[in-house]
Protein backbone atom coordinates (compact mmCIF):
# COMPACT_ATOMS: atom_id res chain seq x y z
CA UNK A 1 0.00 0.00 0.00
CA UNK A 2 1.30 3.62 -0.67
CA UNK A 3 2.06 5.85 2.49
CA UNK A 4 -0.96 7.79 3.60
CA UNK A 5 -1.16 11.46 4.92
CA UNK A 6 -3.67 11.63 7.77
CA UNK A 7 -4.72 14.71 9.58
CA UNK A 8 -5.48 14.61 13.71
CA UNK A 9 -6.59 17.12 16.02
CA UNK A 10 -3.53 15.48 18.12
CA UNK A 11 -1.02 13.41 17.91
CA UNK A 12 0.51 11.27 21.40
CA UNK A 13 3.61 9.17 20.51
CA UNK A 14 4.22 5.96 23.01
CA UNK A 15 1.89 3.90 24.46
CA UNK A 16 3.31 3.10 27.88
CA UNK A 17 1.88 4.30 31.38
CA UNK A 18 2.27 7.68 31.09
CA UNK A 19 1.19 8.16 26.94
CA UNK A 20 -1.68 5.33 27.41
CA UNK A 21 -2.87 6.83 30.46
CA UNK A 22 -2.68 10.29 29.32
CA UNK A 23 -4.56 8.95 26.03
CA UNK A 24 -7.65 7.88 27.79
CA UNK A 25 -7.61 10.62 30.27
CA UNK A 26 -8.21 13.19 27.54
CA UNK A 27 -10.97 10.38 25.43
CA UNK A 28 -13.12 10.45 28.51
CA UNK A 29 -13.37 14.61 28.59
CA UNK A 30 -16.60 15.34 27.55
CA UNK A 31 -15.08 18.30 25.90
CA UNK A 32 -13.02 15.84 23.72
CA UNK A 33 -15.63 13.78 22.44
CA UNK A 34 -15.42 15.03 18.90
CA UNK A 35 -11.14 14.92 18.83
CA UNK A 36 -9.67 12.93 16.23
CA UNK A 37 -6.35 11.54 18.34
CA UNK A 38 -3.86 9.55 17.00
CA UNK A 39 -1.18 7.13 19.79
CA UNK A 40 1.62 5.63 17.93
CA UNK A 41 3.76 3.33 19.49
CA UNK A 42 5.85 1.28 18.37
CA UNK A 43 6.19 -1.65 20.28
CA UNK A 44 3.67 -5.22 20.39
CA UNK A 45 1.31 -6.47 22.93
CA UNK A 46 2.50 -6.45 26.39
CA UNK A 47 3.81 -9.83 27.31
CA UNK A 48 1.32 -11.65 30.04
CA UNK A 49 3.14 -13.00 33.29
CA UNK A 50 0.98 -15.11 35.80
CA UNK A 51 2.19 -17.58 38.54
CA UNK A 52 5.78 -17.08 39.73
CA UNK A 53 6.62 -15.76 36.84
CA UNK A 54 6.59 -11.75 36.73
CA UNK A 55 7.38 -8.88 34.83
CA UNK A 56 10.80 -7.85 35.87
CA UNK A 57 9.53 -4.31 35.47
CA UNK A 58 7.71 -2.95 38.23
CA UNK A 59 6.80 0.44 39.21
CA UNK A 60 5.97 1.79 42.93
CA UNK A 61 3.02 3.76 42.61
CA UNK A 62 1.98 6.48 44.94
CA UNK A 63 -2.26 6.31 46.70
CA UNK A 64 -2.40 9.66 44.08
CA UNK A 65 -1.58 7.40 41.26
CA UNK A 66 -4.26 5.06 42.27
CA UNK A 67 -6.89 7.94 42.16
CA UNK A 68 -5.72 8.83 38.68
CA UNK A 69 -5.75 5.30 37.27
CA UNK A 70 -9.35 4.75 39.41
CA UNK A 71 -10.67 7.88 37.51
CA UNK A 72 -9.81 6.64 34.28
CA UNK A 73 -11.29 3.35 35.13
CA UNK A 74 -8.74 0.92 34.90
CA UNK A 75 -7.22 0.05 38.69
CA UNK A 76 -9.92 -2.49 39.31
CA UNK A 77 -8.54 -4.81 36.03
CA UNK A 78 -5.41 -4.10 37.55
CA UNK A 79 -6.00 -5.10 41.08
CA UNK A 80 -7.67 -8.39 39.34
CA UNK A 81 -4.53 -8.84 37.17
CA UNK A 82 -1.80 -8.45 40.18
CA UNK A 83 -1.00 -5.63 42.35
CA UNK A 84 0.84 -5.56 45.55
CA UNK A 85 -0.50 -2.87 48.31
CA UNK A 86 3.05 -2.13 51.10
CA UNK A 87 1.56 -1.30 54.58
CA UNK A 88 5.49 -0.46 55.83
CA UNK A 89 8.93 0.89 54.17
CA UNK A 90 12.37 0.02 56.26
CA UNK A 91 15.48 2.27 55.07
CA UNK A 92 18.50 1.88 56.61
CA UNK A 93 22.00 3.24 55.92
CA UNK A 94 24.34 0.16 55.12
CA UNK A 95 27.70 1.90 56.51
CA UNK A 96 25.95 2.78 59.88
CA UNK A 97 23.23 2.15 62.31
CA UNK A 98 20.43 4.69 61.34
CA UNK A 99 17.43 3.70 60.12
CA UNK A 100 14.21 4.93 59.45
CA UNK A 101 10.66 3.18 59.35
CA UNK A 102 8.03 4.20 57.56
CA UNK A 103 4.53 3.07 58.26
CA UNK A 104 0.78 3.44 56.89
CA UNK A 105 -0.55 3.47 60.81
CA UNK A 106 1.24 6.67 61.61
CA UNK A 107 -0.06 8.75 58.32
CA UNK A 108 -4.07 6.98 59.06
CA UNK A 109 -4.04 5.11 55.25
CA UNK A 110 -4.30 1.77 54.30
CA UNK A 111 -0.85 1.27 53.01
CA UNK A 112 1.80 3.55 51.44
CA UNK A 113 1.62 2.66 47.92
CA UNK A 114 1.28 -0.46 45.95
CA UNK A 115 3.86 -2.51 43.44
CA UNK A 116 2.73 -3.16 40.31
CA UNK A 117 4.12 -4.91 37.00
CA UNK A 118 4.45 -2.23 34.05
CA UNK A 119 3.02 -4.43 31.81
CA UNK A 120 0.17 -5.60 33.90
CA UNK A 121 -0.44 -1.22 34.51
CA UNK A 122 0.03 -0.90 30.43
CA UNK A 123 -2.20 -4.12 29.26
CA UNK A 124 -4.83 -2.33 31.55
CA UNK A 125 -5.00 1.21 30.07
CA UNK A 126 -4.28 -0.89 26.52
CA UNK A 127 -7.75 -2.67 26.95
CA UNK A 128 -9.07 0.85 28.51
CA UNK A 129 -8.08 2.24 25.35
CA UNK A 130 -9.93 -0.24 22.83
CA UNK A 131 -13.23 1.05 24.40
CA UNK A 132 -12.45 4.67 23.16
CA UNK A 133 -13.24 5.41 19.73
CA UNK A 134 -11.65 8.52 19.57
CA UNK A 135 -8.59 7.14 20.08
CA UNK A 136 -6.97 5.71 16.90
CA UNK A 137 -4.19 3.62 17.82
CA UNK A 138 -1.31 3.27 15.50
CA UNK A 139 0.60 0.35 16.19
CA UNK A 140 3.32 -1.09 15.83
CA UNK A 141 4.68 2.20 13.86
CA UNK A 142 7.58 3.84 15.16
CA UNK A 143 8.14 7.93 14.28
CA UNK A 144 11.32 8.17 12.27
CA UNK A 145 10.47 11.90 11.65
CA UNK A 146 9.43 15.38 12.59
CA UNK A 147 9.03 18.57 10.90
CA UNK A 148 7.86 21.37 13.12
CA UNK A 149 5.39 23.48 12.45
CA UNK A 150 5.81 25.80 9.37
CA UNK A 151 4.30 29.27 7.93
CA UNK A 152 3.07 27.83 5.48
CA UNK A 153 2.06 24.36 7.20
CA UNK A 154 1.38 25.24 10.72
CA UNK A 155 0.43 21.36 11.72
CA UNK A 156 3.42 19.41 13.24
CA UNK A 157 3.90 16.71 10.75
CA UNK A 158 5.71 13.47 11.85
CA UNK A 159 6.55 10.49 9.72
CA UNK A 160 6.01 7.04 11.08
CA UNK A 161 8.19 4.02 9.67
CA UNK A 162 5.50 2.26 7.24
CA UNK A 163 6.00 5.62 5.59
CA UNK A 164 2.56 7.14 6.47
CA UNK A 165 3.12 11.02 7.26
CA UNK A 166 0.57 12.26 10.26
CA UNK A 167 0.09 15.42 11.15
CA UNK A 168 -1.57 17.69 13.64
CA UNK A 169 -1.55 21.13 15.73
CA UNK A 170 -0.05 19.22 18.62
CA UNK A 171 2.23 16.25 19.41
CA UNK A 172 2.55 14.72 22.83
CA UNK A 173 5.90 13.21 23.23
CA UNK A 174 5.48 10.38 25.91
CA UNK A 175 8.10 7.90 24.22
CA UNK A 176 9.71 7.13 27.35
CA UNK A 177 13.99 7.68 28.34
CA UNK A 178 15.31 7.74 24.81
CA UNK A 179 12.48 10.07 23.25
CA UNK A 180 13.31 9.91 19.55
CA UNK A 181 10.31 12.70 18.96
CA UNK A 182 12.24 15.00 21.96
CA UNK A 183 15.95 14.18 19.83
CA UNK A 184 14.21 15.27 16.38
CA UNK A 185 12.64 18.43 17.60
CA UNK A 186 16.06 19.20 19.24
CA UNK A 187 14.90 19.85 22.61
CA UNK A 188 18.11 20.44 25.11
CA UNK A 189 18.44 18.38 27.91
CA UNK A 190 20.81 18.52 31.25
CA UNK A 191 21.98 15.11 31.93
CA UNK A 192 24.92 13.12 33.24
CA UNK A 193 26.02 9.35 33.66
CA UNK A 194 25.84 8.21 37.14
CA UNK A 195 28.27 5.73 36.12
CA UNK A 196 25.62 3.20 37.83
CA UNK A 197 23.47 0.41 36.22
CA UNK A 198 20.36 -1.33 38.12
CA UNK A 199 20.24 -4.84 38.21
CA UNK A 200 16.44 -5.63 38.31
CA UNK A 201 15.31 -9.43 38.63
CA UNK A 202 12.39 -11.22 40.22
CA UNK A 203 13.35 -12.89 43.46
CA UNK A 204 12.06 -15.15 46.28
CA UNK A 205 12.50 -15.34 49.68
CA UNK A 206 12.74 -17.53 52.65
CA UNK A 207 11.03 -15.20 54.48
CA UNK A 208 7.94 -13.24 53.68
CA UNK A 209 8.52 -9.63 52.97
CA UNK A 210 5.57 -8.96 55.23
CA UNK A 211 3.93 -6.30 52.92
CA UNK A 212 7.13 -4.03 53.45
CA UNK A 213 9.20 -2.19 50.82
CA UNK A 214 12.88 -2.37 52.23
CA UNK A 215 15.93 -0.62 50.93
CA UNK A 216 19.69 -0.95 52.18
CA UNK A 217 22.16 2.17 51.22
CA UNK A 218 25.70 1.09 50.33
CA UNK A 219 27.96 3.36 49.30
CA UNK A 220 28.23 1.73 45.80
CA UNK A 221 24.52 2.38 45.84
CA UNK A 222 21.58 1.63 47.22
CA UNK A 223 19.02 -1.91 47.09
CA UNK A 224 15.86 -2.53 47.08
CA UNK A 225 13.56 -4.88 47.75
CA UNK A 226 10.20 -4.39 46.39
CA UNK A 227 7.47 -6.69 47.48
CA UNK A 228 5.12 -8.91 45.10
CA UNK A 229 2.53 -10.95 45.77
CA UNK A 230 1.10 -14.05 43.59
CA UNK A 231 -2.12 -15.61 44.98
CA UNK A 232 -1.20 -14.39 48.96
CA UNK A 233 1.85 -15.98 48.90
CA UNK A 234 4.51 -13.20 50.26
CA UNK A 235 7.67 -14.64 49.56
CA UNK A 236 8.72 -12.64 46.13
CA UNK A 237 10.08 -9.19 45.70
CA UNK A 238 10.95 -7.78 42.60
CA UNK A 239 15.07 -6.58 43.34
CA UNK A 240 16.77 -3.37 42.11
CA UNK A 241 20.12 -3.08 42.89
CA UNK A 242 21.92 0.18 41.53
CA UNK A 243 25.49 -0.25 41.70
CA UNK A 244 28.68 1.61 40.32
CA UNK A 245 29.22 0.35 36.80
CA UNK A 246 32.32 -2.18 37.68
CA UNK A 247 30.28 -3.47 40.80
CA UNK A 248 27.18 -4.01 38.65
CA UNK A 249 28.93 -6.04 35.63
CA UNK A 250 30.77 -8.30 38.10
CA UNK A 251 27.85 -9.08 39.58
CA UNK A 252 25.81 -9.46 36.33
CA UNK A 253 28.72 -12.37 35.44
CA UNK A 254 28.63 -14.25 38.65
CA UNK A 255 26.07 -17.18 38.33
CA UNK A 256 22.85 -17.67 39.87
CA UNK A 257 23.63 -19.24 43.03
CA UNK A 258 26.69 -17.44 43.73
CA UNK A 259 24.67 -13.61 42.74
CA UNK A 260 21.61 -15.56 45.35
CA UNK A 261 24.63 -15.28 48.24
CA UNK A 262 25.98 -11.84 47.33
CA UNK A 263 22.70 -10.46 47.08
CA UNK A 264 21.58 -11.67 50.50
CA UNK A 265 24.83 -10.72 51.64
CA UNK A 266 23.99 -7.21 50.30
CA UNK A 267 20.78 -7.23 52.10
CA UNK A 268 22.10 -8.24 55.34
CA UNK A 269 19.52 -11.18 55.25
CA UNK A 270 17.17 -9.35 56.07
CA UNK A 271 14.51 -12.23 54.49
CA UNK A 272 16.57 -14.94 55.06
CA UNK A 273 17.61 -16.89 52.23
CA UNK A 274 17.70 -16.01 48.57
CA UNK A 275 15.82 -18.95 47.00
CA UNK A 276 15.50 -18.43 43.71
CA UNK A 277 16.50 -15.32 41.82
CA UNK A 278 14.62 -15.11 37.59
CA UNK A 279 16.82 -13.68 34.69
CA UNK A 280 18.81 -10.25 35.87
CA UNK A 281 18.79 -7.67 33.87
CA UNK A 282 21.25 -4.29 33.82
CA UNK A 283 19.99 -0.64 33.01
CA UNK A 284 22.10 1.79 32.66
CA UNK A 285 21.32 4.81 34.81
CA UNK A 286 20.83 8.58 34.15
CA UNK A 287 20.07 12.08 35.02
CA UNK A 288 18.24 13.31 32.28
CA UNK A 289 16.08 16.83 32.36
CA UNK A 290 14.99 18.77 29.41
CA UNK A 291 15.21 22.10 30.04
CA UNK A 292 11.90 23.01 28.52
CA UNK A 293 8.94 20.74 28.43
CA UNK A 294 7.58 22.54 25.08
CA UNK A 295 8.13 24.42 21.71
CA UNK A 296 5.32 25.54 19.02
CA UNK A 297 2.93 22.53 18.93
CA UNK A 298 4.90 19.50 20.39
CA UNK A 299 5.41 19.10 24.05
CA UNK A 300 7.04 16.31 26.65
CA UNK A 301 5.79 14.24 29.19
CA UNK A 302 6.97 11.42 31.48
CA UNK A 303 10.32 9.85 30.84
CA UNK A 304 10.54 11.56 27.68
CA UNK A 305 10.84 14.89 29.82
CA UNK A 306 12.88 13.31 32.93
CA UNK A 307 14.68 10.57 33.75
CA UNK A 308 15.39 10.08 37.86
CA UNK A 309 17.24 7.71 39.22
CA UNK A 310 15.04 4.76 40.75
CA UNK A 311 15.91 5.01 44.67
CA UNK A 312 13.02 6.71 45.25
CA UNK A 313 10.71 4.58 42.90
CA UNK A 314 9.32 8.22 42.36
CA UNK A 315 9.65 8.05 38.01
CA UNK A 316 6.40 6.59 37.05
CA UNK A 317 4.22 8.98 39.82
CA UNK A 318 6.25 11.70 38.47
CA UNK A 319 5.29 11.26 34.66
CA UNK A 320 1.56 10.55 35.46
CA UNK A 321 1.55 14.04 37.49
CA UNK A 322 2.87 15.09 34.28
CA UNK A 323 -0.14 13.50 32.19
CA UNK A 324 -2.56 14.83 35.47
CA UNK A 325 -1.69 18.47 34.95
CA UNK A 326 -1.39 18.59 30.74
CA UNK A 327 -4.93 16.64 30.45
CA UNK A 328 -6.56 19.73 32.99
CA UNK A 329 -4.99 22.53 30.29
CA UNK A 330 -6.57 20.67 27.32
CA UNK A 331 -9.59 20.26 29.09
CA UNK A 332 -9.31 24.09 29.98
CA UNK A 333 -8.86 25.03 26.38
CA UNK A 334 -11.79 22.79 24.97
CA UNK A 335 -13.78 24.63 26.93
CA UNK A 336 -12.65 28.05 26.39
CA UNK A 337 -12.13 27.65 22.84
CA UNK A 338 -8.80 28.15 22.94
CA UNK A 339 -6.47 26.11 20.11
CA UNK A 340 -5.07 23.09 21.73
CA UNK A 341 -1.41 24.12 20.54
CA UNK A 342 -1.67 27.97 22.04
CA UNK A 343 1.49 29.25 23.80
CA UNK A 344 -0.30 29.69 26.98
CA UNK A 345 -1.71 26.72 27.06
CA UNK A 346 2.22 24.83 26.96
CA UNK A 347 3.64 27.40 28.90
CA UNK A 348 1.28 26.75 32.26
CA UNK A 349 2.01 22.99 31.26
CA UNK A 350 4.92 23.67 31.87
CA UNK A 351 5.15 25.88 35.12
CA UNK A 352 3.33 23.52 36.78
CA UNK A 353 5.39 20.58 36.34
CA UNK A 354 9.01 21.32 35.82
CA UNK A 355 9.88 23.11 38.73
CA UNK A 356 8.22 20.50 40.81
CA UNK A 357 9.87 17.80 38.83
CA UNK A 358 13.35 19.83 39.20
CA UNK A 359 12.71 19.95 43.19
CA UNK A 360 12.19 15.93 43.22
CA UNK A 361 15.15 15.35 41.22
CA UNK A 362 17.45 17.78 43.25
CA UNK A 363 16.27 15.81 46.39
CA UNK A 364 17.09 12.03 44.74
CA UNK A 365 20.78 13.72 43.53
CA UNK A 366 21.23 14.94 47.51
CA UNK A 367 20.17 11.81 48.17
CA UNK A 368 22.55 9.68 46.40
CA UNK A 369 25.68 11.95 47.08
CA UNK A 370 24.89 11.60 50.89
CA UNK A 371 24.84 7.92 50.79
CA UNK A 372 27.97 8.04 47.96
CA UNK A 373 29.99 9.87 50.49
CA UNK A 374 32.40 7.33 51.93
CA UNK A 375 34.26 10.00 54.28
CA UNK A 376 34.08 9.24 58.00
CA UNK A 377 32.93 12.27 59.61
CA UNK A 378 29.73 12.63 56.72
CA UNK A 379 29.15 8.93 57.35
CA UNK A 380 28.83 9.87 60.80
CA UNK A 381 26.69 13.33 60.36
CA UNK A 382 24.46 10.84 58.10
CA UNK A 383 23.47 8.54 60.51
CA UNK A 384 23.13 10.98 63.45
CA UNK A 385 20.47 13.01 61.22
CA UNK A 386 18.72 9.90 59.95
CA UNK A 387 18.62 9.03 63.07
CA UNK A 388 17.19 12.13 64.57
CA UNK A 389 14.91 12.54 61.57
CA UNK A 390 13.14 8.92 62.41
CA UNK A 391 12.67 10.16 66.27
CA UNK A 392 10.39 13.27 64.18
CA UNK A 393 7.19 11.93 63.67
CA UNK A 394 5.75 14.85 62.77
CA UNK A 395 8.36 15.59 60.48
CA UNK A 396 8.29 12.39 59.14
CA UNK A 397 4.59 11.78 58.73
CA UNK A 398 4.46 15.30 56.80
CA UNK A 399 6.80 14.07 54.21
CA UNK A 400 5.20 10.85 53.80
CA UNK A 401 1.88 12.11 53.37
CA UNK A 402 3.29 14.86 50.38
CA UNK A 403 5.42 11.89 48.56
CA UNK A 404 2.24 9.73 48.71
CA UNK A 405 0.14 12.93 47.03
CA UNK A 406 -2.34 12.09 50.35
C1 LIG B 1 15.64 0.12 37.18
C2 LIG B 1 14.46 1.02 37.22
C3 LIG B 1 13.55 0.90 38.25
C4 LIG B 1 12.45 1.76 38.31
N1 LIG B 1 11.60 1.66 39.36
C5 LIG B 1 10.56 2.53 39.45
C6 LIG B 1 9.66 2.49 40.55
O1 LIG B 1 9.78 1.68 41.48
N2 LIG B 1 8.64 3.40 40.58
C7 LIG B 1 8.47 4.31 39.58
O2 LIG B 1 7.55 5.13 39.66
N3 LIG B 1 9.28 4.36 38.52
C8 LIG B 1 10.32 3.50 38.43
N4 LIG B 1 11.16 3.57 37.37
C9 LIG B 1 10.89 4.53 36.29
C10 LIG B 1 9.70 4.11 35.42
O3 LIG B 1 9.92 2.81 34.90
C11 LIG B 1 9.55 5.13 34.31
O4 LIG B 1 9.51 6.42 34.88
C12 LIG B 1 8.23 4.92 33.55
O5 LIG B 1 8.12 3.64 33.03
C13 LIG B 1 8.13 5.93 32.39
O6 LIG B 1 6.94 5.75 31.69
P1 LIG B 1 6.75 6.42 30.26
O7 LIG B 1 5.38 6.01 29.80
O8 LIG B 1 7.10 7.86 30.31
O9 LIG B 1 7.87 5.73 29.34
P2 LIG B 1 7.98 4.22 28.87
O10 LIG B 1 7.40 3.28 29.85
O11 LIG B 1 9.41 4.03 28.49
O12 LIG B 1 7.06 4.15 27.57
C14 LIG B 1 7.46 4.75 26.33
C15 LIG B 1 6.66 4.09 25.19
O13 LIG B 1 6.99 4.76 23.98
C16 LIG B 1 7.22 3.81 22.96
N5 LIG B 1 8.17 4.39 21.99
C17 LIG B 1 9.50 4.62 22.15
N6 LIG B 1 10.02 5.19 21.05
C18 LIG B 1 9.01 5.32 20.17
C19 LIG B 1 8.93 5.84 18.85
N7 LIG B 1 9.99 6.35 18.18
N8 LIG B 1 7.72 5.84 18.21
C20 LIG B 1 6.64 5.34 18.85
N9 LIG B 1 6.66 4.83 20.11
C21 LIG B 1 7.82 4.83 20.76
C22 LIG B 1 7.80 2.60 23.70
O14 LIG B 1 7.60 1.40 22.98
C23 LIG B 1 7.00 2.62 25.00
O15 LIG B 1 5.82 1.87 24.94
C24 LIG B 1 12.27 2.74 37.29
C25 LIG B 1 13.17 2.84 36.24
C26 LIG B 1 14.27 2.01 36.21
C27 LIG B 1 15.27 2.17 35.09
Amino acid sequence: MSPMTKNYDLILVGSGLVGASLACALAVLAPAKPLRIALVEAGGDMPSYSGEQFDPRVVALTPASRQWLERLQVWQPMQQARVCAYRDMHVWDGEGTAAIHFSSADVRQECLGYIVENSVAVRALRERLAQLPQVEVLQPASVVDLRGPQPMQPDVQITLSNGDTLRAPLLIAADGAQSRVRELAAFRTREWDYQQRAIVATVRTSETHAYTAWQRFMYTGPLAFLPLSEAGDAHYCSIVWSADTPLAEELMDLDNATFCARLGAAFEHRLGKIEQCSERFCIPLRQRHAQQYSQPGIVLVGDAAHNIHPLAGQGVNLGLLDAAALAGEIERALVRNIPLADYSILRRYQRQRLASNLGMMSAMEGFKRLFGHRSLEVTLLRNIGLQQFNDLPLLKNYLVKQVMGV
